[in-house]
């Protein structure tokens, strides 16, 4: 795996030389309440790749201590995701809800020593005691001092009966919580007393109905790494905040001395990347499903025909940074192009079918020529497809009247046919609803031309341009799907008071093109085979069918919009 040295790396080694640790574990934590985008790919190519440099492990753990929306469901489609990008976490697979005992126990320790008491305030008051107002929650500081809560005082054989009634449900849900006696003036709202535990009698997907009591995530996280002996827990910037609070908690514990390390969150331009926002486009139907080829999900992205390979090289790419900052989808689209150019097998269909009509081409006759399965693979070969005197091509290669610099098919102007012959329009049929049928002639000294000359009839003339067809009494219908960005604006984010990102959804992000021809070869594709289809673009079989058609999603178009802008980006 190919990583560069970065500040964790630097970060770990002097870990190393100073003797804090003699190896390292990382972990990978996702919480089950959702499927994987490409931002927890960012986050799990960093968490696998640092352990691989150092000769070290990575786990899978899943946090899952909020019973609320966490299903077994999301656990499958995690591990799927994981999996088929390519990481191997073998039988490091752990579960938080399975440390609800140990960190239990650990409470009542902390409480022992007198750094946690049980308090009667309601969440409200927990809030208005902790002097936060609106603003302060986003940035989570605070200059006006907090003030005790009046039951922060409790004897420690109190606190320890009260937590074990909590414990065996004698109150009702949000009734007390059980809180770390930290600062109430801690500028660090997060300082101020956080909440260790909450009542709620959910049902937890994996412990059912064991537990009255649920751990937060400030407490949960850091002794959960602590408990797999997770040296470094490298996790995104939003929880740099939240890091006194992890080395508050492994300390009054006395547990292992995980070590947290921030990096900048990935962000992409057109789309969002928080479980929170995807899952509200999945539940308000604004797409198919987390699969939805729209959506920045691994699912999606490998509906959508996107490659393991190319999104680890992305990931690879664009590399670790401690700031946050927005990526250009052109460039995931550059890595995909350059893995996706090298692998895939060309193809000819026609999304927009016009009849051509090649009048000097007997009835009934077809004949085969070779066309190349990959340029960029020889060894992928050539195959045969048919030549006949019906053919269909896209409509808009044909104008009546040429604009100008237009060099395709137009009375008296001649094209090559790709892998085929050079034809020259004679003429066309229309009615009331436009063109229906163009008639060429073919030239039979023109066969294979740019493609294989195997009986060495050699291209004589030369013809601006080449178009691509496929022969209409041979051709499969097929179904394509062609989607544009989810959003319309770059940051999908930004809205102004009163609007939310729903009102930045583009208007049409999906085409669906009903009946386009396809040459035989991908009537056998299976759902993932992935094509060029010449000079349009990438193309995935998907696992629908449309009317007994097999249905294509377009990956990507083949014009690199990249390379442009890199300059003003990278
Ligand atoms: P939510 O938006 O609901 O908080 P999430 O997208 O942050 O969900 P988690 O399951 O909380 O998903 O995250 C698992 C891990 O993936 C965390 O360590 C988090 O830091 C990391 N992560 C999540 N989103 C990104 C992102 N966009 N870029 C990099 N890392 C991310
Ligand atoms: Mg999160």
């Amino acid at each position: 795996m190919e990583n560069r040295e970065n500040f964790i790396t630097a970060f770990i080694k002097d870990d190393l030389a100073s003797g804090r640790f003699d190896h390292v574990v990382t972990r990978f934590p996702p919480e089950p309440n959702g499927w994987l985008h490409i931002g927890h790919c960012k986050a799990f190519y960093i968490d696998f790749s640092t352990a691989e440099q150092f000769g070290g492990a990575c786990n899978l753990r899943f946090d899952d201590t909020n019973p609320e929306k966490e299903d077994e469901s999301y656990v499958q489609a995690i591990k799927r995701d994981v999996k088929w990008m390519g990481f191997d976490w073998g039988d490091r697979e752990f579960y938080a809800s399975d440390y609800y005992e140990y960190l239990y126990e650990l409470a009542v320790k902390i409480i022992k020593k007198g750094r946690a008491y049980v308090d009667d305030l309601s969440e409200e008051e927990i809030s208005a005691y902790r002097k936060t107002n609106v603003a302060d929650k986003n940035n989570i500081t605070e200059t006006l001092p907090g003030e005790d809560s009046p039951w922060r005082n409790r004897s420690i054989e109190e606190n320890l009966d009260l937590f074990t009634r909590m414990r065996a449900g004698e109150f009702p849900d949000g009734a007390k919580t059980l809180r770390a006696k930290i600062d109430m003036t801690s500028p660090n709202l997060l300082m101020r007393d956080p909440v260790m535990y909450r009542i709620k009698r959910d049902f937890h997907y994996r412990t059912k109905d064991k537990w009255r009591i649920y751990p937060m995530y400030d407490f949960a996280h850091p002794l959960s790494d602590a408990k797999e002996g997770v040296t470094h827990s490298l996790c995104s910037l939003e929880y740099e905040i939240h890091r006194p609070l992890y080395d508050w908690f492994i300390r009054e514990a006395e547990v292992f001395p995980s070590r947290q390390i921030e990096f900048a969150r990935l962000n992409l331009t057109y789309t969002v990347l928080s479980k929170r926002w995807l899952s509200q486009l999945v539940r308000g139907k604004y797409v198919s499903g987390w699969d939805d080829p729209r959506m920045p999900t691994i699912a999606g992205l490998r509906r959508r025909g996107y490659t393991p390979e190319a999104i680890r090289s992305f990931a690879s790419q664009i590399g670790v940074a401690k700031m946050d900052s927005v990526v250009d989808i052109a460039f995931l689209e550059y890595c995909l192009r350059q893995d996706l150019n090298k692998r895939t097998q060309r193809a000819m269909a026609v999304l927009n079918p016009l009849k051509l009509i090649v009048e000097n081409w007997e009835e009934g006759k077809f004949e085969e020529l070779d066309a190349i399965n990959n340029p960029e693979a020889p060894s992928a070969g050539v195959r045969k497809i048919a030549f006949g005197r019906e053919l269909w091509i896209e409509a808009d290669d044909f104008a009546e009247v040429p604009p100008p610099k237009y060099f395709r098919l137009y009375p008296g102007n001649s094209v090559r046919l790709r892998y085929a012959y050079i034809v020259t329009c004679v003429g066309y049929e229309k009615d009331e609803n436009g063109v229906v049928a163009v008639h060429c002639a073919y030239d039979p000294a023109t066969r294979g031309g740019n493609a294989v000359d195997a009986d060495g009839v050699h291209d004589n003339r030369k013809v601006k341009s080449t178009i691509h067809w496929t022969a209409a009494a041979k051709a499969v219908p097929i179904t394509v799907r062609v989607y544009d960005n989810l959003f319309a604006v770059e940051k999908p984010m930004d809205v102004p008071p009163g609007k939310t990102f729903l009102d930045n959804l583009a208007p049409h992000s999906l085409e669906t093109i009903e009946t386009a021809y396809a040459e035989p070869l991908l009537a056998d594709a299976k759902p993932e085979d992935r094509f060029q289809f010449e000079r349009l673009g990438y193309f995935v079989r998907d696992a629908d069918t449309a009317d007994g058609k097999p249905v294509f999603n377009k990956t990507v178009g083949l014009r690199d919009t990249w390379k442009k802008i890199a300059g003003k980006v990278l």
